[in-house]
């Protein structure tokens, strides 16, 4: 399999390059990102085949027949990542909270957020790449809560490879910092920055984008890649559980072998999404994909208007905090996959030079043969939570923004799964709150929510508390150059 780019070719980048090239650079022509030439062609005969495969055997037969430039050794290592979760043998449970609906719970790996799906696996397949090249990465961060902890993890301790993270000191929640803070090994850095989230990711652009720290990365021999989701590395094992997904629903009765399903997912930069869409076209039978937001409700007018309007819109701050996003980077990636290539480019180009794209009336219709859309405020999820809780189900209010789409977007009849993005204990604060107990901190909301709500709290949140700061460096914007330097 060959990767190819969202606005076209340069003529200075290669026409196409391997897996392993696109994501040691991620950063294609233009400003675009990359994108498999075509996807593979599952069919049913792949579903019926691993009906009762383990995770992993589905995970190795996809990536097989996917194709892409990577070991078969190096492949097996890196899913074994997936032997940390709760349960090795299914690291994504599904739990039924409808007759027809369940919840795949994407959560139950080391940082007890869905990020840890993709980049557990991708953190040691880049690693790995790094090191048999001989060449040395930097991956930086910014992070508002999930994907700090989780790139962190993946690869702490991990050969050629240093990550530096970046948070904004008092805009996350304590779990989330702590994860961070307390993650000792030498070749992981994390520094708080005075200021919000936006500060943050500023701050980490312009020195992104400064000539003399690229001249220093170039004299200490380091390249620079990136661990989000523009990473088609994480977009590759974000399709599997899709799949995975599927097989269990057929494994526990609520579908028969090639019945449609709809799949609901909350979104951000649209990477879970864009995995379920990919599953969807290599032939998953999928109805359709149901996206929710919460009031940073851009991708709702996408889907629904066709449009896409960044002005007059300020990031609102909500309870939850992964989904607040008003650049959704996947989105282009849809848009090359319908539109192609030039027309793609168009779009881009206009969003960053007026903040804005519309789609034609054909495009929006094309979009919505396999989208719908719709978000939810935090009172509703306020609300879906303690619903669910006295039903006897704890959700996170990620997940609580899929309740609403479940309930409203439907046309068919068709059996539903929703996709849980985090554990409850990430955002215990906001849940205690929902049950109608708000509490100060984490330590406090975690104890009682557990207590009311008969939960547990596992082992790797409360040891947390326990675990010795060894990040403590919090700058000023201005001096952030100057510790990435005596990292380096
Ligand atoms: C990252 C994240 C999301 C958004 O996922 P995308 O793939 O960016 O759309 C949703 N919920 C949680 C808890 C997350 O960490």
């Amino acid at each position: 399999m060959r990767f190819i780019e969202t606005r076209g070719n340069d003529g200075k980048k290669p026409a196409s390059v391997t897996f392993s090239e696109a994501i040691l650079s991620p950063s294609a022509s233009f400003g675009g990102l990359y994108v498999p030439e075509s996807l593979p062609d599952l069919g049913i005969s792949f579903l019926n085949k691993h009906l009762s495969s383990s995770y992993k055997t589905l995970a190795m037969d996809f990536l097989e027949t996917f194709g892409i430039d990577i070991d078969k050794e190096t492949i097996q290592a890196a899913l074994d990542r997936y032997d940390a979760f709760d349960d090795p043998q299914n690291p994504v449970p599904l739990s039924e909270i409808e007759q027809d609906c369940c919840v795949a719970e994407l959560y139950h790996g080391p940082t007890r957020a869905f990020k840890d799906m993709a980049l557990q696996p991708f953190g040691y397949i880049l690693s790995k790449l790094a090191e048999k090249r001989n060449e040395h990465y930097l991956i930086m961060a910014a992070t508002s809560g999930d994907t700090g902890p989780a790139t962190l993890e993946t690869f702490k301790n991990q050969p050629n490879v240093k990550v530096a993270c970046l948070y904004p000191d008092g805009g996350t929640s304590d779990v989330q910092r702590l994860q961070m803070v307390t993650e000792d090994a030498p070749n992981l850095k994390v520094i708080g920055v005075k200021g919000n989230f936006d500060d943050t990711q500023n701050t980490l652009k312009s020195l992104l984008a400064s000539e003399d720290f690229k001249a220093e990365l170039e004299a200490r021999n380091i390249k620079l890649s990136a661990a989000n989701s523009v990473n088609f590395g994480r977009i590759i094992f974000q399709i599997i559980y899709h799949i995975h997904s599927y097989l269990e629903m057929v494994r526990c009765g609520k579908i028969t072998m090639g019945e449609k399903i709809y799949l609901v997912v909350p979104s951000g930069n649209f990477g879970n999404a864009l995995g379920g869409y990919y599953a969807k076209k290599a032939g998953l039978p999928v109805e359709k994909i149901l996206i929710s937001s919460n009031a940073n409700n851009i991708l709702t007018d996408w889907i629904n208007k066709g449009e896409y309007d960044l002005n007059g819109r300020e990031l609102i701050m909500t309870e939850s905090p992964a989904m607040d996003i008003l650049k959704s980077s996947n989105i282009e990636r849809v848009m090359y996959d319908k539109f192609g290539a030039e027309r793609t480019k168009e779009l881009m180009e206009a969003l960053a030079s007026e903040g804005k794209f519309v789609l034609s009336d054909a495009e929006r219709a094309s979009l919505q043969e396999d989208f719908a859309a719709s978000w939810s405020d935090d009172t509703l999820c306020e609300a879906e939570i303690a619903h669910y809780v006295k039903k006897g189900y704890m959700m996170d209010p990620h997940t609580a923004t899929c309740i609403k789409a479940y309930e409203t977007l439907r046309s068919e009849t068709l059996p539903t799964v929703i996709y849980s993005t985090a554990e409850w204990t990430k955002f215990s604060p906001t849940v205690a709150k929902a049950l109608g107990h708000p509490v100060e901190g984490d330590v406090e909301a975690l104890k009682w929510v557990s207590a009311h709500a008969n939960v547990k709290v596992p082992e790797m949140i409360n040891n947390l508390f326990n675990k010795p700061v060894v990040h403590t460096v919090v700058v000023e914007k201005e001096k952030i150059k100057e510790e990435m330097l005596g990292f380096l």
